[in-house]
């Protein structure tokens, strides 16, 4: 029998959003990005290709009604993703994830070192609201940190790189902003998932977050607790030379701006990305 799945104690609705919550941005034809306040969800697949598709991430708690109208809107009315990937544990991409995974009972793929953070074993390090940013960094404390209990319907990614039921992509262990975070990268026209290793908004102020201004940004500072490792993860993702990228927060961005934006931000990450002062700086 399935064990019971649950959240943690602290699991609770988070009361900060942007302009673009609730709204849809098809970035490539089988690729389109939802906004739940303020956090990303990516939907992989080609409405009109009939092939099915996937969802990466799991958005807000209490945000599975968002999600699911999302979903079909786009693909059709009682549609559901053939599988959830897990680019990592936190809070605000797995908030939804008991409801979804009730509903439409699909396998639930994340890598071996988000294990923990996923069936209920450990909990993440708290955020830390000391470290240099504004009023989102702040909040963070009120931020549920203790993992979530999956039991047994999270399962491992291939250790081959391959992603169940995304043939084309790879996935690329970026992690830094979490011990086992990954970003999917598709190599024949170089789209990038990047999930948090960079984000394209200064997640740590509300304003910022509010009006989604786009800045390249390393990791929401107030959940990073190794920038060494998250400074070689956009080291890696750089060289990939992505054409375009959708990220856990903020819009999507492409092309010269994208390559000129992780240019800047792999050169200057000590500047840009890394906090002066925080409790996860050494
Ligand atoms: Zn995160
Ligand atoms: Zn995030």
């Amino acid at each position: 029998m399935d064990k019971q799945m649950d959240y943690g104690e602290d699991y609770k609705y988070i009361p900060a959003t942007s302009v673009q919550s609730g709204s849809g941005f098809e970035v490539l034809p089988d690729l389109y990005q939802y906004t739940v306040q303020i956090v990303n969800v990516h939907l992989v697949g080609d409405p009109n290709a009939d092939d099915g598709f996937v969802l990466i991430d799991a958005g807000m708690p209490r945000s599975a009604n968002m999600i699911v109208s999302a979903v079909e809107s786009r693909f059709g009315e009682n549609s559901k993703p053939k599988s959830i990937i897990l680019t990592h544990g936190h809070f605000d991409h797995v908030g939804a994830l008991i409801e979804l995974v009730e509903k439409w009972d699909v396998p639930v793929y994340a890598h071996e070192l988000e294990m923990p953070y996923l069936t209920g074993q450990e909990s993440y390090p708290e955020p830390d609201a000391t470290v240099e940013g504004g009023m989102v960094a702040k909040m963070s404390p009120m931020f549920p940190n203790e993992p979530i209990d999956l039991g047994n319907r999270v399962n491992l990614l291939p250790s081959d790189g391959t992603v169940p039921d995304l043939p084309e992509f790879r996935w690329i262990h970026t992690p830094g902003h979490a011990p086992g975070q990954v970003s999917l990268f598709r190599d024949k026209d170089r789209a990038l998932i990047a999930a948090d290793a960079f984000v394209t908004v200064k997640q740590e102020y509300l304003y910022r977050v509010m009006t989604q201004e786009q800045e390249i940004s390393g990791p929401p500072r107030y959940l990073t607790t190794d920038w060494d490792k998250a400074k070689q993860s956009v080291e890696k993702l750089a060289k990939l030379n992505p054409s375009v990228a959708v990220t856990g927060h903020g819009l999507p961005m492409a092309g010269e701006e994208l390559t000129e934006n992780l240019e800047k931000l792999v050169g200057e990450f000590d500047v840009i990305a890394k906090p002066a002062y925080g409790k996860y700086v050494n």
